[in-house]
């Protein structure tokens, strides 16, 4: 069996000084730990000049700590030799794909060296077996790019897709609006390869103990994913959309259940509230309706025309039954244009405030309509802009407060951020459904685990990081909680 094939790092070639040229800035490398890596890895693949480190701070919401040198990976070896200097050093390490993370997962709380994956790009795809290889650094669209001429797709399709990469991805275990049907990145992976904190390579498998599994969501706090063997299936032949509009959200929730009841599967399954649809509405001009309380936005796809247009059909009648106001894209060009105003969220949003804080709840469909109403209303108190839009098909909601950093205070958005994810614990929510816990909401676990947990949770970190080198201040709540971050980022 084939659940924890140890390599040694021999094997791998670990990298040498060999190939050491000119130096990649003017700046000689700055302190011991990037001498050394420098020494091993060549200049090429160490950033350590202030200027060029500044950038690996942050990800899409935190700014963290400026790491004490970044190595920009190319392959396994590099990556095996960095964990390995920065054990000699005693140095905390962070993973770093595109740093489009929303909590916080890739900014370093304490200095830290950062290990990039970002050039390691590359993707093999194995048509007969239904397989794509993929290094960490592959940005998630690349691998359907590469898969569709073998009449392939890769399914998951969080909204960053041209930027995220896939080692980022299943650091999050990523969703998307397809996730409802077709499931999370997670659930495409079929093995994996890890380096661990002792830079020892492990192939896994998902067989018993499924390591991988453990791997997937962890958040770079257990080791560093440097390829996965990802699984591939062939797209739907047909896909149907429609948008129904509703004068309350309670009426969109029901709608979503008795459609699924009556035995629908849709694709995509989203939801914008009135606060969203205005604030796209206003960027776009496109007609939405502005009075709805709440928006869905539908997609049924599959193999059979007929099977497709039934499910799009009890989904309309699912709509109409709880009052909503059906709209049928009538080909295309109507579909993607419905889909443009989801996909357009980002850039409207960011109209409206510079920055904003994108929390990531999920709670049973049938406490949306409250839940919604409770944030909706903490949102009002607090002073803060606040919309709310998600994929309502599995409960999953994204509250976004909207703020200005030179007006509105960091901890204010953090305390409102907390009181919402005390309204999803309240209703048997979770705190996140695809952007992970990170800095952001790490100490907002001490609500969402009972203690007893929380110590088998540490039990397993313990386990595979003893020194908790591997992203410190991450998932897990500690004695002494870092601060989680010294302001929010552009997103
Ligand atoms: C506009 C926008 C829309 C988004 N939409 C979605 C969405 O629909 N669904 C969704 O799920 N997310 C979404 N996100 C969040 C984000 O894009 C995802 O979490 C994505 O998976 C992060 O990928 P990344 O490469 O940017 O990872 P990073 O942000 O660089 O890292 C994320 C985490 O993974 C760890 N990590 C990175 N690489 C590795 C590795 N090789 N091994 C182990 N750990 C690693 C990091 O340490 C960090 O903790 C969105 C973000 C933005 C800005």
């Amino acid at each position: 069996m084939s659940l924890f094939n140890r390599r040694k790092p021999e094997k791998l070639g670990l990298t040498t000084n060999s190939s050491v040229s000119k130096p990649r800035s003017t700046d000689a490398p700055h302190g011991p730990l990037a001498l050394e890596l420098t020494r091993l890895l060549g200049p090429q693949k160490v950033l350590s000049a202030p200027a060029e480190r500044l950038n690996y701070g942050y990800d899409a919401i935190l700014v963290g700590k400026t790491p004490l040198c970044v190595v920009l990976a190319e392959s396994t070896a590099d990556v095996v030799t960095a964990v390995r200097v920065a054990k000699a050093a005693g140095v905390p390490i962070v993973g770093r794909g595109a740093a489009s993370g929303l909590s916080g997962g890739a900014a370093p709380l304490v200095e830290s060296l950062v290990i990039s994956f970002t050039r390691m790009t590359r993707l093999d795809i194995f048509a007969e077996r239904r397989e794509a290889r993929a290094q960490a650094g592959v940005i998630t669209l690349a691998v359907s790019e590469a898969a569709r001429p073998h009449g392939l797709v890769y399914p998951p399709d969080p909204a960053s897709f041209r930027t995220s990469t896939i080692g980022g991805n299943l650091g999050e275990n990523a969703g998307g609006p397809m996730c409802f049907k077709y499931g999370v990145s997670g659930d495409y992976v079929k093995g994996l390869q890890f380096v661990d904190v002792d830079g020892d390579v492990h192939e896994l498998t998902r067989d018993a103990y499924d390591l991988a599994g453990l791997l997937i969501g962890s958040e770079g706090t257990l080791g560093f994913i440097t390829e996965a063997t990802l699984r591939l299936v062939t797209p739907p032949k047909f896909t149907r959309t429609l948008m129904s509009h509703f004068a309350e959200v309670g009426q969109a929730a029901e709608a979503v259940s008795r459609s699924i009841a009556a035995g629908a599967v849709p694709a995509k399954l989203e939801f914008m509230d009135r606060a969203c649809t205005n604030a796209v509405e206003d960027y776009l001009n496109i007609g939405l309706p502005r009075g709805a309380e709440a928006v869905l936005l539908v997609d049924t796809d599959g193999e059979d025309l007929a099977t497709v247009e039934e499910e799009l059909a009890l989904v309309e009648a699912a709509c109409q039954q709880h009052g909503g106001s059906v709209r049928r894209a009538e080909g295309e060009l109507e579909s993607a244009a419905l889909w443009r105003a989801r996909r357009s969220i980002s850039p409207a949003l960011g109209r409206i405030r510079p920055q904003r804080m994108n929390e990531d709840i999920v709670v049973p469909r049938s406490a949306l309509p409250e839940v919604v109403r409770e944030i909706r209303a903490l949102g009002e108190a607090s002073g803060f802009h606040l919309v709310q839009f998600g994929h309502i098909g599995d409960g999953n909601l994204h509250p976004n407060i909207l703020f200005d950093p030179r007006r509105e205070s960091s901890e204010k958005v953090h305390e409102l951020a907390y009181q919402v994810a005390l309204v999803a614990l309240r209703h048997g929510g979770v705190l996140s459904g695809e952007h992970g816990i990170g800095a952001m909401k790490r100490a907002f676990m001490r609500d969402a685990v009972d203690p007893v947990t929380l110590d088998a949770l540490w039990a397993v970190k313990r386990a595979l990081d003893p020194q908790e080198r591997l992203n410190p201040g991450k998932v897990l709540p500690g004695d002494t909680d870092l601060p989680h971050g010294s302001a929010y980022a552009r997103p």
